[in-house]
């Protein structure tokens, strides 16, 4: 028995069913059918319609942010974040390489050049020292901005992630963003559920963002979400992912170029539903991730469990191998079983679109990226048994 078969046992295992297990496949098991059905019938399925503020409404509550926009999807929350954050065409934003390619995306779409540090072995998120570093050793500040001294671009914001819902080191992040004087965004697509300390992901920085793609803990279809205490802000927020419309009853007058990033109605009919449960799926992947801890553990893999001082949505369950070679055994034996396993995701500054990009050392998005593999940790119902 290779290792590799090892992991299929576990995983076989742990889960349970001898079918296909899919990495994270949504459940609709509440209100879904309903809420839908009654945007049906009342025709409101796209821009107007109650859900919207319901949904958002219900993210306030979950998270403990003050304001809560909800967005099209998670790339459009981070472009509209980025924007809100004052970032500029031209400007250099601070994120990690260990991230899926929305993040960097969202940076380009702001116009913005994305420069890439090192992620913590403990959190995969990115590491509040790498980040200081790459400032201390690269930048300057000249008169009320920080310019990176190689491009002379200015270092208008910094975008961490938490990695697989691991909350990153956000407080030390944030000091470091604090003493440079740069905007704090967080990427917390990943993130509904995970709280470090008192605080969940993406309300420590000045905006941080959610996604509801198909695959996430809770999905609207696809979807996304802005928070920020702010209310400057969340008012500006709403007016430009609005179309920037004046509000009248008829007439069709807009004060800025704006964006059509709303939320359809229909989405957030869905989302009203997934929220509902949101307690419930937490609930199940933490005993799930427990299982699997148990499990690897006493086969001497390692498994990723949430930082010190978190704790942590498990939204996907992930190990780490000896070497690229046997991840990649792992991957070939697992899939051809029909249990979807997963590599994380080819670190940003190796894509083509921002080989360019600066960056810092990177030998432990490296060393993740080659050993990393994300086993199946979606709910479980009697459809997946
Ligand atoms: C899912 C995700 C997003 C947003 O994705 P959308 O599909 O646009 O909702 C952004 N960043 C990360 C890290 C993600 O995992």
């Amino acid at each position: 028995m290779t290792r590799a078969h090892d992991i299929l046992r576990i995983v076989r295992h742990v889960y349970g069913g001898n079918g296909p297990l899919p990495l994270h496949a949504p459940v609709f098991a509440g209100n879904e059918r309903a809420y839908v059905e009654s945007t049906i019938e009342s025709t409101f399925v796209s821009s107007v319609g109650e859900y919207v503020d319901q949904f958002e409404r219900m993210l306030v509550a979950l998270t403990g942010a003050q304001h809560v926009i909800a967005t099209t999807n998670g790339t459009t929350a981070l472009h509209m974040a980025l924007l809100l954050a004052d970032v500029e065409p031209g400007d250099l934003v601070i994120t990690q390489s260990l991230s899926f390619v929305a993040t960097a995306n969202a940076i380009a779409h702001a116009s913005a050049v994305p420069a890439f540090v090192d992620v913590d072995l403990a959190t995969l998120g990115m590491s509040p020292d790498a980040l200081r570093a790459f400032l201390e050793r690269e930048c300057e500040r000249t008169n009320g901005s920080v310019r990176h001294r190689a491009s002379g671009r200015r270092v208008a914001a910094c975008v961490p992630m938490h990695s697989f819902g691991f909350p990153c080191r956000i407080d030390e992040i944030a000091e470091v963003c604090e003493a440079w004087r740069i905007a704090l965004v967080e990427d917390a697509a990943e993130a509904l559920g995970s709280w470090r300390g008192t605080r969940h992901c993406g309300t420590t920085g000045r905006l941080g963002t959610l996604s509801f793609n198909g695959n996430k803990v809770c999905t609207t279809g696809g979807g996304g979400a802005i928070m920020t205490n702010d209310p400057a802000i969340a008012k500006r927020a709403k007016h430009l992912t609005t179309t920037a419309k004046v509000p009248h009853r008829w007439r069709f007058e807009h004060d800025a170029i704006g964006y059509n990033f709303r939320l359809p109605n229909l989405n957030a009919a869905l989302g009203c539903a997934q929220l509902e449960q949101l307690d419930d799926f937490l609930r199940f992947k933490r005993a799930l991730a427990q299982r699997y801890r148990a499990a690897f553990t006493a086969s001497d893999i390692p498994f990723v469990a949430e930082p010190e001082g978190t704790r942590a949505n498990y939204w996907l369950c992930a190990i780490l191998l000896r070497n690229e070679a046997e991840r990649d055994a792992c991957l070939e034996v697992t899939n051809n079983a029909g249990v979807m396993t997963r590599p994380a995701w080819e670190p940003l500054h190796t894509l083509p679109m921002f080989a360019q990009s600066p960056r810092g050392p990177l030998d432990v998005t490296a060393h993740v990226s080659a050993r990393l593999v994300n086993i199946p940790s979606g709910v479980r119902t009697e459809a997946t048994t």
